[in-house]
């Protein structure tokens, strides 16, 4: 058997001016043919989900493009373009293939294009006739009907933190051979009831997708229940189709799979309040970090985080660290290549006065001027080791340690969420000797600092990855939808 397998993943956060270009697609990944293979082997990824699979399953792979970039405003129409018209000539070029393998994203806008990856499906389809199409997305894919007509099969990674992407791979890659083979003739229900979820209210260890998985667990180990994807979907990206959606497939088997989504749909739509959250505002947060006895106390700036979109440079809770005077404190990371390309230059040692952060959107806080000593300098190069992405390669691009009284300030040239303690261990911190640990991220950080962190409190700061979905101005999202309506 031979698979064709590529990636194309990006998570459009459509009120973000922060662009998606080529230059940003190089910063993350961008690998091409054999290289794909190189990068992902061995990685808990998607992309090594499915070369683990087809190394099993004595399947051959055909590779081209993987290309992923940080989450942010929509994706440059060159770019996109010049990503489909790749892995279009390389599917063209590929030979006699049995499948498709795509590691997609699913909450891809691009400038002029609201569905990304149904443009791109679409085109796949159009290019290889009947031949199945497997294709991993995310546990926030924005999942429309032309992604479903399109693809074979959508596998959703079933965890947020996403600490599943290897297994959806592996499984993405064995569901697509017993379609090959016969064993499997996949009959879809979709589902979009109107249900936004915001983001901090998503984490499927507790809370109503936990439920909803638990329930889909359930489902699947029914005879003639192929797979089930439960999306809570982006709904940072104002487009028709965001939101939750459901996915079931079954074998040959259509009324099964429609009375399946439809019980997962009822089930949502009951514990839909449960979705809502709240998190503490930044002085009350910092000062109950400061009372607390055990350390180290984990400060999440869950509405600053890169991985939804938000700018990864905003300085609220840093602010009112240092109006406190708070000590054995790091704050990771703050984006912002200037800053660190200053602290680079003035080199390990020097004592510097500058401006940090605050220079992408002015609507989120302004710069914060600091004066402090350069702790290290670094070219930004870790590995993953948490459950999340591990063993790939994370480069934060020039990297400073700016020690500013008690506080030390870790800014990086490459927007990167803080999900890995190993991106403060890396610089010669060690997070679990610190007091207070800010990290900018919503959910995934979850995974690998919950092990370490005495607790955990989440703060309602400024920033374009914000739960409070009030903050932001719908105007292109099918209505009503829950929460921003009352239904
Ligand atoms: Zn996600």
């Amino acid at each position: 058997m031979r698979f064709f397998v590529g990636m194309l993943a990006h998570e459009t956060n459509t009120f973000s001016t922060i662009p998606t270009g080529r230059a940003e697609f190089e910063a993350r990944d961008l690998h091409y043919g054999g290289e794909l293979l190189e990068a992902y082997r061995d990685t808990g990824t998607c992309l090594g989900g499915m070369i683990a699979a087809a190394a099993a399953h004595g399947i051959a792979l055909a590779p081209s493009l993987a290309a992923a970039a940080a989450p942010a405003g929509r994706v440059s129409k060159d770019f996109y373009a010049e990503a489909k018209d790749r892995l279009l000539a390389d599917l063209r070029a590929a030979g006699r293939l049995d499948g498709v393998l795509l590691d997609l994203h699913g909450a891809m806008v691009v400038e002029g294009l609201d569905d990304g990856e149904g443009d791109l499906l679409r085109a796949v389809r159009a290019c290889v006739g009947a031949l199945p199409i497997a294709v991993t997305l995310d546990f926030h894919a924005n999942v429309t009907r032309a992604m479903v007509e399109a693809a074979t099969l959508l596998h959703g990674y079933k965890t947020y933190p996403h600490v599943d992407m290897e297994a959806r791979g592996r499984e993405a890659a064995e569901r697509l051979r017993d379609v090959v083979a016969g064993r499997v003739r996949p009959t879809v229900a979709f589902r979009q009831p109107p249900l936004l979820p915001p983001i901090a209210g998503q984490l499927t260890a507790r809370g109503p997708m936990r439920r909803l998985y638990d329930l889909a667990d359930a489902m699947e180990r029914r005879p003639g229940v192929v797979s089930i994807s439960v999306f809570a979907g982006f709904p940072l990206a104002d487009i028709h189709d965001a939101g939750l959606s459901v996915y079931v497939v079954t074998d040959r088997d259509q009324p099964m799979a429609d009375a399946l989504a439809d019980e997962l749909v009822e089930t949502a739509w009951a514990h839909r309040q449960e979705f809502l959250h709240t998190a503490l505002p930044v002085e009350a947060a910092v000062a109950r970090a400061l009372a607390a006895d055990a350390r180290p106390v984990v400060l999440a700036d869950i509405a600053d985080n890169t991985g939804g979109g938000a700018a990864g440079d905003t300085t609220g809770i840093l602010r009112e660290l240092l109006r406190v005077g708070a000590t054995d404190t790091t704050v990771a990371c703050i984006w912002d290549p200037k800053a660190a390309a200053a602290c680079v230059a003035a080199g390990a040692g020097a004592t510097l006065t500058l401006d940090v952060g605050g220079k992408i959107d002015p609507s989120h806080g302004a710069p914060l001027r600091l004066t402090g000593r350069v702790r290290t300098v670094s070219d930004g190069r870790f590995v993953y080791k948490g459950p999340m992405m591990r063993g790939l390669a994370g480069r934060l691009g020039p990297t400073a340690v700016l020690e500013v009284g008690g506080v030390k300030v870790i800014v990086v040239s490459h927007r990167s969420q803080t999900l890995d303690p190993e991106m403060i261990r890396f610089v010669g911190i060690d997070p679990e000797r610190e007091r207070i640990l800010v990290v900018k991220s919503s959910i995934h950080y979850r995974a690998a600092f919950e092990p370490i962190a005495r607790e955990i409190i989440e703060v309602d700061a400024p920033g374009l990855s914000s739960s409070n979905l009030a903050r932001f101005s719908f105007t292109h999202v099918r209505r009503p939808i829950f929460p921003l309506d009352s239904l």
